[in-house]
Formats: C-alpha cells, sequence, structure tokens
C-alpha cells in the first residue's frame, strides 16, 4: 500500500512526486517507458515555473545548465520579458530532457520511487482506495491515483473523464537535424504563403526545424518521416537547408482539449493528462508544472488526514480555469499564424497593438503564467495572487520570502508585530510557519501564503477571516 500512485514520469508526474515527498507522503511513480528518452518537446521554462522551483530550493539547478532569453513571443511576435516583476524576467532555454533529469534527480533525493516499464492498463476504485492495475500483472493499492500520464492519458481514459474541445486544423513537423546549408540567422515563425518554419540552432552541431501547414491534417497513422519533414520544408521555404542525420522527427498538432473534471474521486489529473494545445509560447510543460505545485500540498493534506476531501476540489477549481486560458490563448496564436489576406491584416493590427507596452506586459504577464490568480476573494487586491519573492529581515537575518516556503508548508507572514497572529498560529502546529519580518518594500501588515505561494489572506481583514482561511487550507485546527 503506497498513499499516492502517480502515473507517469514526465515533467508533471515527478514535480508532483518531489511535491507530496516534501509532505511526508509515500509515493510510487510508475511509467510504461523502460528508462528515460533523450527527445525533448519542451525547450523552455518560464518566469512562474522558476518561481515555484525557487520556492522550494532547486532553481539554481535549472538556471545553471539554462541560458535565459529575456523575449518572448505571441504567435511570433515579440514580447519583452525583462520588465516582468520577478526575479527571473526571461524565459529559461533549457531541453525538455534537462529538465526531466534535474526533477528526477530532485525526487531520488526526496525518496521518490521510479517504476519504469509499468504500464498502468488498469484502474479500480473503492471507498477508501484504488486499486492500480499495470501490464505486467503488478497491482498496486494506494490511496489516490494522480494520472499524469501525457495527452493520450489512459488514466483519464479509465476514470470516465470526457476531454471535450476542438480537432486540429494544421499540420506540424518537428526535427532535430544537421544542415549542410543552414540560414545565416535564426529563423523563427517565418511566414509564407504556404505556412511558417523555423531553424534554431538548438545545440552545438544539431538544429530544430519546424514547419506548419495550415492547409491540411495528418491522419493518425500517416508515417512521420525525414522525407516528409523534407517535403514540408521545401513547400514552405523553398529549400531544406540540406538537412541530413535526423536524431529525431515528430508531429504535432493544434487540437485543443480539456478534461471535464480534474478530479474523478480518487482519480486525479494533471499536466497533459489535463490538457493539450498547439505548443505556441512554450507552455504545456510549465502548465503542468504548475498543476502539480498546486496540487500537491492538497493531496498531501488531505492523505495526511488534516484536510478533507473536499480540498481536493479547489484543485479543479482553481487550475481548469487556467487550463482553459492557455487552451484559448495558444488557439488565438494559430489563427493568428494562418496563411491569407485576413489574417495579414489581423497581425498587422495585433503587432500595432503589442507595440504598446501594457498590452505586451499583459500578454507577457499571461504567457509566464505570472498574472494566475484564483478566485479567493475581492477584499484585496492580493487574494489569489502569487506572492513575490520579497527581500526580508528576520531575526535570523537578511532572508527571501520564497525561502520560507522551502519546506513546503503555509506561512503567516508577520510585517507589523500583531501579537494575535502567534495565538493563530498555535492552532496549526506543524502546518503553519509564523514568521516575523521586517521589509522595506510597501507591504500589508500580514500575509497568510499557501505553500504554493498564494495568498490566501491579508491584513486588515481580521483574526476571524485569518482562522477561515486556515481552516480551508489546512484543515481543522486545534
Ligand atoms: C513541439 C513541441 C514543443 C513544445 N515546447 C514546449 C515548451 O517550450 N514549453 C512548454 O512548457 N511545453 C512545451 N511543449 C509541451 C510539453 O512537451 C508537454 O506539455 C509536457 O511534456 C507535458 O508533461 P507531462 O508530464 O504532463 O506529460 P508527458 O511529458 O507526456 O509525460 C507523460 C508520461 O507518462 C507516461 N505514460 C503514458 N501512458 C502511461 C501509462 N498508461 N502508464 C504509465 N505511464 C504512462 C509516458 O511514458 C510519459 O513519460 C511542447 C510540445 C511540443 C509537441
Amino acid at each position: 500500500m503506497t498513499d499516492v500512485v502517480i502515473a507517469g514520469g514526465g515533467p508533471t508526474g515527478l514535480m508532483l512526486a518531489c511535491e507530496l515527498r516534501l509532505a511526508g507522503v509515500d509515493v510510487t511513480v510508475l511509467d510504461r517507458l523502460p528508462g528515460r528518452r533523450g527527445e525533448s518537446r519542451a525547450g523552455g521554462l518560464h518566469a512562474r515555473t522558476l518561481e515555484v522551483l525557487d520556492q522550494r530550493g532547486v532553481a539554481d539547478r535549472f538556471l545553471t545548465p539554462g541560458r535565459p532569453r529575456n523575449v518572448g513571443h505571441f504567435s511570433g511576435l515579440w514580447l519583452d520579458f525583462s520588465r516582468l516583476p520577478t526575479r527571473y524576467p526571461f524565459v529559461l532555454n533549457l531541453l525538455q530532457t534537462q529538465v526531466e533529469q534535474l526533477l528526477e534527480q530532485w525526487a531520488a533525493e526526496l525518496g521518490v520511487r521510479v517504476r519504469w516499464s509499468s504500464e498502468v492498463t488498469g484502474v479500480r476504485q473503492g471507498a477508501d482506495g484504488v486499486e492500480v492495475a499495470v501490464a505486467d500483472g503488478t497491482t498496486f493499492d494506494a490511496a489516490y491515483l494522480a494520472g499524469c500520464d501525457g495527452g493520450r492519458s489512459t488514466v483519464r481514459r479509465l476514470a470516465g473523464i470526457e476531454f471535450p474541445g476542438t480537432p486540429a486544423t494544421l499540420t506540424a513537423l518537428l526535427g532535430d537535424v544537421e544542415l549542410t546549408d543552414p540560414p545565416g540567422e535564426p529563423v523563427f515563425m517565418r511566414r509564407t504563403e504556404h505556412g511558417d518554419f523555423s531553424v534554431l540552432g538548438f545545440e552545438p552541431g544539431w538544429y530544430r526545424v519546424m514547419t506548419t501547414e495550415y492547409d491540411r491534417v495528418a491522419g493518425r497513422d500517416e508515417p512521420v518521416t525525414a522525407d516528409r519533414l523534407r517535403e514540408s520544408l521545401v513547400k514552405i521555404a523553398g529549400t531544406d537547408f540540406g538537412m541530413h542525420s535526423p536524431r529525431w522527427i515528430s508531429r504535432y498538432g493544434d487540437a485543443a482539449r480539456q478534461a471535464a473534471d480534474y478530479r474523478r474521486g480518487r482519480v486525479l489529473l494533471a499536466g497533459d493528462a489535463a490538457h493539450i494545445h498547439y505548443p505556441a509560447g512554450g507552455q504545456g510543460l510549465n502548465t503542468g508544472v504548475q498543476d502539480a505545485v498546486n496540487l500537491g500540498w492538497k493531496l498531501a493534506a488531505v492523505v495526511r488526514g488534516h484536510a478533507p476531501e473536499s480540498l481536493l476540489d479547489t484543485y479543479h477549481a482553481e487550475r481548469h480555469p487556467v487550463g482553459h486560458r492557455v487552451l484559448h490563448n495558444t488557439r488565438a496564436q494559430t489563427a493568428l499564424g494562418r496563411p491569407g489576406a485576413q489574417t495579414e491584416a489581423l497581425r498587422e493590427v495585433f503587432a500595432g497593438l503589442i507595440e504598446i507596452d501594457d498590452v505586451n506586459s499583459a500578454l507577457a504577464g499571461m504567457i509566464s503564467a505570472l498574472d494566475v490568480r484564483y478566485p479567493l476573494g475581492d477584499a484585496d487586491p492580493l487574494l489569489g495572487r502569487r506572492v513575490p519573492d520579497l527581500d526580508l529581515v528576520t531575526e535570523r537575518g537578511a532572508t527571501r520570502l520564497f525561502t520560507l516556503l522551502h519546506p513546503g508548508r503555509a506561512v503567516l507572514l508577520d510585517l507589523a508585530g500583531d501579537p494575535e497572529l502567534a495565538a493563530v498560529a498555535r492552532s496549526w502546529p506543524g502546518r503553519l510557519d509564523l514568521v516575523a519580518a521586517k521589509c522595506t518594500q510597501p507591504v500589508p501588515d500580514a500575509v497568510l501564503i499557501r505553500p504554493d505561494g498564494h495568498v490566501a489572506w491579508v491584513a486588515p481583514q481580521g483574526a476571524e477571516a485569518l482562522r477561515a482561511a486556515c481552516t480551508t487550507w489546512l484543515g481543522q485546527g486545534r
């Protein structure tokens, strides 16, 4: 018996495993692959993902091998990340395989077991738990099952959760290849009448080449070959840039679907299992990691008996709208990418608008996910938002707010020496850390910060509201 089985050892499953272990929950990760593959769909971590890693004290592991770039894009139109209100005003270029390796290493340090060659094929829910069957005949009993098993999630299907959305309208191809005749400069989303193409120097010696054909939808069984990519490049770019020695060729589309429920009883969905969309703006992996950070501490609180099961419903309530918005903005990006006179006109208007600082910042906030606000009430504009990483001075010396979140517990930050807060904190021992600090930036007198870094209560809301917030998020106090 294990507390939680996680199906899928991709970025979402690994992040969820780390969050659960940090809270002392027993976790088994099952993945159908025989071991980690070297392929990388994603190539970047956005600011909010770097912040959540920083909240756990592991951001440096990712920053060291990564390459920061302070520009992003919306359908190929440039976004300025350098003004984002964060310590990480950039997108960090880092291959998905490296992200997975670093997460796996951290997970191993926390005591997570990843069991490879373990395809989940059966799920049976009972009143007290869930039985998870694996293709080799083994079964696992757990209190909860998290389906982090990607876009074609078996767990989602077995749990009977619908996956409504819009079908693919285009065909995109990707190749990690060598080029004998590369373009002089990197090419990103260059548009022609037949579609668009990109040629990016990903790592020394090889390039990532991508094409998008808006006038056809590939059949599921159509083979994905280097010849097909070459043909597509010649059609759109007029040359294949002398491509050869492919390491990986892949095809993807713009189908945009989202699980109708992120929870069905004892089964939860996160990451691509909960939402798929066109990879415009590089948001999929990031959204999945952030799903995991929203779910982990809640699931841990329920498993450990601190909070009622209903806490898990707030995971759907908070993350489903976020996923919905990602689907929407990627649909908008593909609409802006389509060839044709009308789209050209729309792009021209949009290109003018995106030059306006406020518009550019709003879109940068959306793509980086720094602007996410959970519906925790309107009593204060900070409620539901992620807390910024303030510089603080506590009795132990200078620190940063994110450092206080490393243990994965909620923090009640007292910035004005209110004696009433200590009485509240005493009711949630081991679940809530009271920290008295000084801050030179303009801040409220006190803030309750959930383990995921979102603000759940702000002074001058009174002690009663604070107790109510603690009960909602941490369970009954003493
Ligand atoms: C071309 C392209 C570029 C992209 N670029 C970006 C980017 O720059 N930034 C970004 O954020 N996102 C990007 N994405 C999206 C990103 O790759 C995905 O969103 C991300 O991999 C999702 O992570 P996940 O852990 O949820 O699922 P996955 O990475 O799909 O992992 C699922 C895991 O579950 C396992 N599994 C599947 N079925 C079972 C089963 N039955 N039992 C056990 N295990 C199972 C699989 O083997 C796999 O290891 C891109 C996608 C594409 C196609």
